[in-house]
């Protein structure tokens, strides 16, 4: 059995050897995936004002192709590609001007610090475990992703470890 190639940015396995894998590369829906993937580190809003400032690449628009992929100086983005980019800077700004209160520090250590006294007849740990209850509300800054939404080599291990790490084989 041949070995097994996945793509992260597509979410697509193939059987691994160079045809497949220069082709995959190369292919419009992979550089599309990968752009899509390293613009989700940046702010939309400034994607969002550079692909407007571009003209829209005609050769992508009616072929679905362009030899200059990523990198063409055009823009590539169809009108719902826009639409929904907008739809998320929109999403952005509303999470910016959220007025829910930032988790504090300060405010952690020093509810800490009264535990600690209120509870100094108790161990150390006890205290600790006492505060791990406390319900931490927090919430990810805009353009990161939730875990699960990572890809898969970039997820934690399970509980217990891989299941098939004994089957590895290299080379
Ligand atoms: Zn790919
Ligand atoms: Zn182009």
């Amino acid at each position: 059995m041949g070995k097994t190639y996945f793509c992260d940015y597509c979410g697509r396995s193939f059987q691994d050897n160079l045809h497949n894998r220069k082709k995959h590369l190369q292919g419009v829906q992979h550089q599309r995936a990968k752009k899509f993937w390293f613009d989700s580190f940046r702010d939309s809003a400034t994607i969002l004002a550079e692909e407007l400032a571009k003209k829209p690449c005609r050769k992508f628009l009616q072929s679905g192709q362009c030899d200059f992929g990523a990198n063409c100086k055009f823009s590539h983005m169809t009108d719902d590609d826009v639409q929904k980019l907008r739809q998320k800077v929109e999403e952005e700004n509303k999470l910016e001007h959220d007025d829910r209160p930032a988790p504090n520090i300060d405010e952690w250590l020093a509810k800490r610090a009264k535990r600690k006294e209120n509870n100094s007849h108790i161990s150390g740990l006890e205290v600790e475990k006492e505060i791990d209850d406390d319900p931490v509300v927090y919430w990810l800054p805009p353009g990161y992703h939730a875990v699960h939404e990572l890809p898969p080599s970039l997820h934690p291990p399970p509980p217990g470890g891989w299941k098939s790490a004994l089957n590895i084989e290299w080379g």
